[in-house]
């Protein structure tokens, strides 16, 4: 079978779920080959092998940390150039879209990015890609080289699937770019103790409907209640009631949850365009004619500040 290599986004061997993702949608088109770089990379083999992946290149060096992007696009060819696969698979994270249109570039091979479906197909992989603000749905294929694939988080489902994940050491020699930006400061964000907007499963947004910065809690009790992440309305976010990282839109963060819940959200195209393609979507809004009721799997009319607080606790009941 043809082997598939899938990039893996881990936090010091803790392996991300966009990773786990890519597993499953890698072995409907072949065999996984993961490849880990960085602190913990070898770590993540256990983790690797229960979801699918035969094997786990890894490869540990400071290049990883000290630089920018290019070690790792640097390790990536590596592997490719030892597995010679059928396929690249790198998460859509904006690091990821960068290793993986550099590798593009190198190997002289069509790039798909933002897929949201993969299937194999009589002549390489199928992508399906949401497109023009989620208007539109387009499956297409590399016709050149080895597609280099760019999967969105939450594009599949996470599954179990046992296999050798056998950790092989790869071969690395860094281009003479490697070193040519250097990290000279990381500051991580103050956790909140939610999950990545981009990644959740679940994301409970609020709009202008909620009123003011003060009332935002109503929107993260509900979240908190679902163990979800919280997303805002450019709306909201200029009014300066929530952060922009939070925004949720063609300006902000484009997110595909499993289950989406808008309150207090009108449904203006620019905010469809970020959550359009969510599994499962939800409005509560006091307006029957809001534009958002055309694209709901379930609406709620109503005031959200009845609605939302009883959600929460009926939720917390359970
Ligand atoms: P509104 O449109 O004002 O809607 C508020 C809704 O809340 C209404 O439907 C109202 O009925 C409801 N409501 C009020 N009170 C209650 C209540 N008590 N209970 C229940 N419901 C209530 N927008 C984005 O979101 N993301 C983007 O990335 C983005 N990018 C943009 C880029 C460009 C170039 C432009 C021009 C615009 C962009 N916008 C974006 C803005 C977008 O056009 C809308 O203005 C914005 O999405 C509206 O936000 P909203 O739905 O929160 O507010």
């Amino acid at each position: 079978m043809a082997e598939v290599l899938v990039y893996v986004d881990h936090v010091d061997g803790a392996v991300r779920k966009p990773t786990l993702e890519l597993l499953t949608l890698a072995r409907r088109i072949g065999e996984p080959v993961a490849v880990a770089l960085g602190n913990g990379a070898a770590d993540t083999a256990a983790t690797l092998a229960e979801h699918g992946a035969a094997k786990v290149l890894t490869h540990d060096a400071p290049e990883y940390a000290d630089y920018l992007v290019v070690p790792k696009v640097d390790a990536l060819q590596a592997a490719y150039k030892a597995v010679s696969p059928a396929a690249v698979l790198v998460p859509s994270s904006a690091e990821g879209k960068e290793i993986a249109a550099r590798l593009a570039v190198r190997i002289d091979s069509g790039i798909i990015t933002d897929a949201i479906d993969l299937e194999s197909g009589d002549e390489g992989p199928v992508a399906t890609q949401s497109v023009f603000a989620a208007a539109f749905t387009t499956k297409s294929r590399v016709s050149k080289g080895t597609p280099v694939i760019t999967v969105k988080p939450n594009a599949a489902a996470v599954e179990a699937a046992p296999a050798a994940g056998a950790v092989e050491a790869l071969e690395v020699s860094f281009s003479e770019q490697a070193t040519g930006t250097k990290v000279t400061a990381r500051t991580p964000r103050e956790s909140t103790g939610r999950p990545e907007l981009t990644e959740a499963a679940i994301v409970v947004s609020g709009g202008r409907g909620v009123g003011g910065a003060e009332n935002f809690p109503i929107v993260e009790a509900l979240a908190d209640s679902l163990g979800a992440a919280v997303g805002a309305s450019r709306a909201a976010v200029d009014a300066g009631w929530y952060p922009h990282t939070n925004q949720v839109g063609q300006t902000g963060k484009s997110v595909s949850p499993q289950l989406y819940i808008a309150t207090g959200i009108s449904g203006a195209i620019q905010h469809r365009a970020g959550m359009q393609t969510s599994k499962t979507i939800v409005a509560i809004n006091k307006d029957a004619e809001a534009p958002i009721f055309d694209l709901v799997d379930y609406g709620v009319v109503g005031d959200l500040f009845e609605v939302v607080p009883q959600l929460t606790e009926e939720i917390e009941a359970r």
